[in-house]
């Protein structure tokens, strides 16, 4: 079967003819599934095990990402970097960087191939790198297994700058504290960073930012709150699908394990609201599209769906005015 087609639309109470600024970035979202957790333990019991066969499934995430051609891209759960996305992407004008969690769930499936991690990738031609921090999340001091990649990225057309973090938080209910905790781990070293790149001399002196995760978490988490109330000044992105603008999608997730169907929001683009704006996103596919046996899928390679918007820096701020 087909990949389910999605279309690119425009934010709700966007009139669709709009002041064209700097041309826009585009942002893609992704946890693509471990390869060693879709076949070794995540329990997918109405996926044939036959539709994880790597050598399929690997081109069925490039044509996902080559079909948008993202400028950024924001991977979870890749335990194939060194041989099959560094090299491709790399020859494909992007420049990547890999961080694999402390103590990869991979590890303990047999035939692993290697620990799983975040990945971020960026398009050469349009920004140069000026700095790049690997995080590995504490929680009330103590060291934990997920991580965060920080680059601070300098647009080639325009020399504005833009920060971009992607990370995995814990999964699982029952570690609600602990998410909560890492995310304010994180929010902290993204205050650092920004500030510390920021120093032109300005007033404000902070960095745009983009953060991009599998947050493991629903948006009713003290996690989500955390970002979405931080002194950062954050806004997720696909709340803008939504009529009134201010509700997450009903599901980036939804896959059936023994325990049965889970279908959530756990996926978030998160950015700046005063510095940036967003001009589209790529909607979420339906019930019908995703089929009855959920996902992952012989048309669909993860259990979570892509999130992708293009966003763009607002003219001269309203620090101006
Ligand atoms: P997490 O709980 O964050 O989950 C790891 C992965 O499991 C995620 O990618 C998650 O996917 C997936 N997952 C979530 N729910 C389920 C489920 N119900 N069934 C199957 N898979 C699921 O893991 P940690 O990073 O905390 O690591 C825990 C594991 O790491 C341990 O089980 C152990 O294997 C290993 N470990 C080993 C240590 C050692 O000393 N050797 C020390 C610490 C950990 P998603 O995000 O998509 O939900
Ligand atoms: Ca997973």
């Amino acid at each position: 079967p087909a990949r389910p087609h999605r279309d690119l639309v425009l934010p709700s109470g966007l009139a669709p003819c709009r002041q064209k600024h700097n041309p826009s970035i585009r942002i893609m979202q992704w946890n693509i599934l471990a390869q060693a957790l879709g076949e070794g333990k995540d329990g997918f019991v109405r996926c044939p095990l036959d539709a994880l066969n790597w050598q399929e499934r690997k081109y069925l995430i490039l044509e996902e990402i080559l079909t948008y051609r993202p400028d950024i891209l924001c991977l979870q759960e890749v335990d194939h970097y060194y041989d099959t996305f560094q090299p491709i992407l790399a020859s494909l004008g992007y420049q990547g960087t890999f961080l694999a969690k402390p103590w990869s769930p991979c590890l303990d499936v047999e035939q692993n191939n290697g620990p799983d991690g975040c990945a971020l990738f960026y398009r050469r031609s349009r920004f140069s790198l000026q700095s790049t921090a690997h995080l590995r999340l504490s929680a009330m001091m103590l060291p934990t297994n997920q991580v965060a990649i920080v680059q601070t990225l300098c647009c080639r057309l325009t020399g504005q700058r833009l920060c971009v973090a992607v990370t995995h938080l814990k999964a699982r209910s029952g570690w609600e504290r602990l998410r909560s905790a890492q995310g304010a781990d994180l929010l902290q070293s993204l205050r650092s960073i920004t500030s510390r790149c920021g120093s032109r001399g300005d007033s404000e002196g902070t960095v745009p930012l983009v953060v991009c995760g599998d947050f493991n978490a629903e948006p009713s988490e003290d996690v989500y709150r955390r970002f979405s109330s931080s002194p950062l000044g954050l806004n997720s992105a696909y709340k803008l699908l939504s009529s009134d603008g201010q509700t997450e999608p009903a599901y980036t997730t939804w896959k059936i394990r023994p325990s049965g169907e889970s279908c959530s929001t756990l996926d978030y683009i998160w950015y700046s609201r005063d510095a940036l704006s967003v001009d589209c996103l790529l909607n979420i596919p339906s019930e019908e599209q995703i089929g009855p046996d959920r996902l992952p899928s012989y048309h669909y390679p993860s259990d979570h769906l892509s999130l992708l918007c293009d966003i763009s820096f607002r003219e001269e701020p309203h620090r101006l005015m």
